[in-house]
């Protein structure tokens, strides 16, 4: 019989979403989710974005499984294998090429944060450069290189020494819809008195996951990728939650038709939630001496497989970005109504494509809404400033009748939560 007890007994105060979902999961398919009591659950939260296929994805779980059975190699450093050879290859072929992108691939160790700090570490070396430009309300993890440009004080507060070498801009929107913080950028970046060191880069998400949904304009982007190109600083895009088809393009930034010079991909890359992260780096900023940034699981076989096998299956066409795209609509009207029904109790919708959510009033009732959602069977996470935005992060892959039960479930929790009719 398992129990929760051990989890309080013998795990380190750490943990973070064990506590608001406080139940024992034992297996999963697609969005669904069963715990240890045959309880079922719809996972809006899909590993924060690490899901975009859904748990178990047949088609992903059977190479896997292929593979191992047949004895190939699971751990190599950064050995030349033939799954690395394959991924490469399927990496170039399907979304390299088509998209007139000329990247080389870093592997890094197999964290998002793994692979910022790559991103961060070259950027300085090519330019000799120390400053990096974040943006408000900015998350890219929290070893300490990521954690300097990571803006949340909550996890900033854990470092324990100085965090330096960045230099914090207003995200699109931050004052509101007549303030173009493009403009404020643009200034310090060409007022030699400023007070801003000229950049080796800009770091930026295109939707901001952990820092509440905030999605940038793409004219916004177009004017970064602009002053950045001008000024001879290098543009790093962190796709890490982003990425990987979540907005209804396979990189995010592809709406705004700009070529960022770094790009940072980890959570859904493997396709079946399993560790492994990417650096892009325009061929020409490939500065690297050999093994000057390493780790011994830039090889994780294992999930060269599986990644090869999910681009091969969703994206070696326009159809299934589409039918992300239609069901980022849907998601879209949906969460609207809500914010109609709710109207005191909810300010906006937030997000682009499935990378949505709603914004409420009040934290404290977020956090209610999201524990009702629970109780009704329905796995579904916060984030934002005051953790205020309920976001959804369903698979990509969720079947309608899935995605509008979720949605059913969330409006059923919002209406309890504000009793509307029941308490
Ligand atoms: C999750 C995330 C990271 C960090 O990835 P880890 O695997 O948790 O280290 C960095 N950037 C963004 C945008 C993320 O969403």
């Amino acid at each position: 019989m398992t129990s929760a007890i051990t989890f309080s007994k013998l795990e380190s105060e750490v943990r973070s979403y064990s506590r608001a979902f406080p139940t024992i999961l034992e297996t999963a398919r697609g969005t669904e989710l069963w715990d240890s009591q045959g309880r079922r659950y719809l996972d809006f939260l899909a590993g924060a974005g690490s899901l975009n296929y859904g748990h178990n994805n047949p088609i992903i779980k059977q190479a896997l499984l292929d593979y191992i059975m047949s004895d190939a190699i699971t751990h190599s450093l950064d050995l030349q294998t033939v799954a690395k050879e394959r991924f490469l290859r399927v990496f170039n072929e399907l979304l390299l090429e088509p998209r007139g992108l000329d990247y080389v691939l870093q592997f890094t160790g197999p964290t998002g944060t793994n692979s910022v700090e790559a991103a961060f570490k070259i950027a300085r070396k090519v330019t000799g450069r120390t400053t990096i430009v974040n943006f408000t309300n900015g998350f890219h993890g929290v070893s300490m290189g990521a954690l300097a440009l990571t803006c949340n004080s909550y996890h900033r507060a854990g470092a324990g020494i100085p965090l330096m070498g960045s230099f914090t801009v207003p995200y699109d929107g931050y004052f509101g819809p007549h303030v173009d913080t493009m403009d404020y950028f643009e200034k310090m970046i060409e007022d030699p008195s400023s007070g801003l060191d000229h950049p080796a880069a800009v770091v930026v998400e295109t939707v901001q996951g952990e820092g509440g949904l905030n999605a940038a304009s793409m004219e916004w982007l177009q004017r970064l990728r602009a002053i950045t190109e001008k000024h001879g600083i290098v543009l790093i895009i962190d796709d890490i939650q982003s990425g990987c088809g979540r907005t209804g393009t396979f990189f995010s930034f592809e709406p705004a038709d700009i070529k960022p010079d770094i790009v940072t991909l980890s959570k859904s890359i493997s396709g079946f939630g399993l560790p492994f992260a990417l650096v892009l780096i325009k061929r020409d900023l490939d500065k690297w001496k050999p093994g000057e940034h390493n780790g011994t699981f830039r090889g994780n076989n294992h999930a060269f497989v599986t990644a090869a096998t999910a681009l091969e299956t969703y994206w070696s066409n326009d159809d299934f970005a589409a039918s992300v795209r239609a069901k980022g609509e849907h998601l879209g009207k949906r969460l609207q109504e809500m914010v109609d029904r709710f109207d005191s109790h909810i300010v906006e919708v937030r997000g682009r494509g499935m990378m949505r959510g709603i914004r409420l009033v009040d934290p404290d009732r977020a956090a209610n809404v999201s524990k009702r959602a629970f109780e009704m069977g329905l796995i579904i996470e916060r984030s934002g400033p005051h953790d205020e935005v309920i976001k959804c992060l369903m698979p990509l892959t969720i079947p309608d009748a899935h995605l509008d039960e979720g949605l059913d479930i969330l409006s059923n929790a919002l209406a309890a939560e504000f009793a509307e009719g029941a308490a």
